[in-house]
């Protein structure tokens, strides 16, 4: 059991990022964006000019990459890209680069040595199935394809903010396919994830519900045995 480890899973547009800060900032934990990392690795080989698809290439990016995303900032390598990670041509080589098992294999263990440090809220994809599968309480947040899509195209961080929903839309379906049917680390639901569906509800409310479950679950998991190496 990862004893103060939070996994928060789910599409994009579900609103993963603003739930899991809030609930990070309430329980005074860690936020960690593990998108914003594959965005990072992704923005690097770009830069480099390397395909986003050579995996021999971006491998040797992501495993020496330096991560700083204290305070909201995504800088690697000393490269502050906060802004310039939010855009459709990353999104696009983000879900290539995450596409790579052996890319996936060097963010997971930055991911782990992040989660080793204390008390963390982390949001991805493949949190509670791969990265921390011990975590004490797993959420897998979802929304309709149109709401999240709605979401995305009014998101002020993102520059497709203002784009035709349509074309956000889908934008979004495409990725969500990549995701979903990548062989390495696919997005799925872990059978031990509470889902919680957020269409139609406001973020305060989600927010509520959320840190409900979390604060239940880690009383939860503060009852249960420690995992002995015998099971
Ligand atoms: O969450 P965000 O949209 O910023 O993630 C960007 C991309 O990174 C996703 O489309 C997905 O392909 C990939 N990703 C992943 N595993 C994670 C987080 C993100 O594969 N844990």
């Amino acid at each position: 059991m990862t004893a103060r480890a939070i996994a928060i899973d789910g599409p994009s547009g579900a609103g993963k990022g603003t739930v899991a800060r809030a609930v990070a900032q309430a329980l005074a934990y860690r936020y960690v964006d593990t998108g914003a990392m594959y965005r990072a690795v992704a923005w690097k080989a770009l830069r480099d000019r390397v395909g986003v698809d050579d995996e021999a290439a971006v491998e040797p990016i992501a495993a020496r990459a330096s991560f700083n995303l204290d305070g909201g900032r995504v800088v690697i390598d000393g490269h502050d890209v906060t802004r310039e990670i939010r855009t459709p041509d990353i999104d696009v080589a983000a879900a290539a680069v995450a596409r790579l098992p052996r890319v996936r294999k060097a963010l997971v263990a930055h991911q782990r040595a992040l989660a080793g440090q204390g008390g963390v809220v982390m949001e991805g994809r493949d949190i509670g199935t791969a990265v921390l599968p011990d975590a004490a309480v797993k959420i897998y947040l979802d929304a309709s394809p149109e709401e999240r899509a709605a979401r995305r195209a009014a998101d002020p961080a993102h520059v497709l903010s203002g784009a035709a929903l349509g074309e956000v839309a889908d934008a979004l379906a495409a990725r969500d396919r990549v995701d979903r049917t990548r062989a390495a680390s696919p997005l799925v639901q872990a059978p031990d994830a509470i889902q919680v569906d957020t269409t139609g509800v406001s973020v305060d409310e989600v927010i509520d519900r959320v840190l409900a479950l979390v604060r239940a679950g880690l009383r939860g998991a503060a009852g249960r045995p420690a995992r002995s190496g015998a099971d």
